[in-house]
Formats: C-alpha cells, structure tokens, sequence
C-alpha cells in the first residue's frame, strides 16, 4: 500500500499487530552512539534484551569492549567531535533501521566566560555529529525504501535556561529544531523522527553536573516525582519511540521530567 507521498503505509493489519515485548526488535539493526556509559549503555542492553542486533558506537574502545562482553552487541570506537571520522564510521556500518542519536558532552560554564572552544566542541558533538550520522542513516533507508525510526536524545536544557548550561542548552535546542525539520522530511520515506527529552539523569554525566546536593536539592524541589531519572527510564522511552507502539508519532520532543514543566 502506497501514500501519495511516499513510499511506506502502515496497514490496519500492522497497526492490530500485538507487540511482544520480548521481540519487539527481532530483525531490526539499530545504531546506538554514545553506547558506552549511561543513557546509551543502558539502552542498548534494553534493545538487545528485546530481539535487535545492535551496533553500539563510542570513543572509549574499553567501554565498548565492556559492552561487547555483557551484550553481544557489535561496537565501533570514533569520536564523533571530527566530522570526517563520524560520516565514515556512520556509512560503513550501513545498512540499520533504526537510530538512536545519544552521544552527547556538557562542558558547564557561566555565559560570559563560555569559551569559542567549548562551544565548538558541543556543537559538534551533540548536533553536527547528531545530523552527519542521521544523514547517513537516513540516505541508507531511502535508497532501500525500507522506512525507518530515529531518536534523538535531546534534554530539558532545550526548553529550559539552566545556569551554566549556554551551549549545552543551545545544542539541544538546535537538536529539537532538527528533529522537526528531520520528520517533515524524512516523513514522506516513512522514517519517523522524534527526541527524547530527561530531566537529570542519574549517569556519569549526571553525576558529574549534578552531584553537589547544594545545587541538586532546588532542582529536585521542582519535580513533583521527586526524584531523578534512571537511565533505563530513558531507554524504555527511546524503545517506545523507536517501535511500532509509536507508528504515528513524529516530531515530537518527549519530556522524561517527571512533571518538571508541568509546574
Ligand atoms: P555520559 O554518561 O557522559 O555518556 C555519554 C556517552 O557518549 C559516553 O559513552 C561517551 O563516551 C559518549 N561520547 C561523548 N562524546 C563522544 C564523542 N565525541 N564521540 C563518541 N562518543 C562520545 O552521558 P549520558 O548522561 O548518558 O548522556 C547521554 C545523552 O543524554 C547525551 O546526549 C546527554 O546530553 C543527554 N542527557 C543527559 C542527561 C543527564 O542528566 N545525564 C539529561 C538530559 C539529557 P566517552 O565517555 O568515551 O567520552
């Protein structure tokens, strides 16, 4: 079944379809990037556990052979910081379904001593990187007009002006707006393309920004969970992005706040 547009339908049949959590994935070949600590790390445990072949890529070759161990994942060591390094790893492991775009660095600075270096290199990380790989991604669905999904972990700092955050916040503001130009592009493909949105989330990241009680009690105070994020909070809402339990859902930023913006 073909739409006017485009070249992927999804039929009531599939739509009917009752998902088995345990092989929600069977088949699929989902790139995660950042796999080797967090968010990431604990996604690709997540996916694997559901059926899918994952290829997990990171800078740290230790952490990926870690992975490798515990999963049987299969991994690819680059840092996505240089432009040429990313567009290659992300073309030669080509052809995946599915992508979730998850590396990402915080380097904390007031406004006004945020440095041109710093702010090149977040940039670079948690957007360039984000859209060098989904354009490879995206390119390899096309051409085998086999559709898709992609999920970009974006942050609360998009929507929300955290001291000390000015190109982090920046960075995931850009990566929100990408996502929504993204799924009105890709969409006609049948490439769903959606972000996921954490509160503070309980890696070494988080811990790194976050673990001073003197700064982490107000930020605790404003979410009425009480409470911050798990990672494998995230990566069940990065697999429900990914799967077909989300067949029409695209451009949406998805706050995992636990009702931090709600008040
Ligand atoms: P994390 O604990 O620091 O892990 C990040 C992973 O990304 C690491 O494996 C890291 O590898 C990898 N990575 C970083 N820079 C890279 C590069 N240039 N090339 C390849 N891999 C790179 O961070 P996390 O907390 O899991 O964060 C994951 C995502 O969630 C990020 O996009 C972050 O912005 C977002 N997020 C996090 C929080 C939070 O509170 N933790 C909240 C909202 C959103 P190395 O360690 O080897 O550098």
């Amino acid at each position: 079944m073909k739409t006017p547009r485009g070249v992927c339908a999804i039929s009531l049949d599939n739509i009917m379809t009752i998902i088995d959590r345990n092989r929600e994935f069977a088949g699929k070949t989902v790139l995660v990037t950042g796999a080797g600590k967090g968010i990431g790390h604990a996604t690709v445990h997540l996916l694997i556990e559901r059926g899918a072949r994952v290829i997990a890529l990171s800078r740290s070759a230790a952490d990926l052979d870690a992975l490798k161990a515990e999963t049987g994942c299969e991994t690819i060591a680059v840092d996505l910081a240089d432009a040429n390094a990313a567009r290659d790893a992300a073309r030669s492991i080509q052809p995946v379904d599915m992508l979730v775009n998850n590396a990402g660095i915080a380097v904390l600075e007031p406004f006004l001593e945020t440095t041109v270096e710093a702010f090149d290199l977040t940039m670079n990380v948690n957007l360039r990187a984000a859209m060098i790989v989904a354009q490879e991604c995206a390119k390899s669905m096309i051409a085998r007009g086999a559709g898709g999904s992609i999920v970009n972990v974006s942050s609360l700092s998009a929507n929300v002006g955290f001291a000390l955050h000015a190109a982090y916040c920046a960075s995931k503001g850009g990566l929100d707006a990408m996502t929504r130009v993204m799924a009105n592009e890709l969409g006609p493909h049948g490439i769903r393309v959606n972000a996921v949105l954490p509160t503070v989330t309980m890696t070494p990241m988080g811990e790194r920004a976050w673990s001073d009680p003197v700064k982490s009690a107000p930020m605790l105070a404003r979410i009425p969970m009480n409470r911050f994020v798990e990672p494998v909070e995230v990566a069940r809402t990065i697999a429900y992005l990914l799967g077909e339990d989300s067949s029409m859902v695209s451009g949406v930023s998805l706050l995992v706040d636990g009702g931090f913006q709600s008040c």
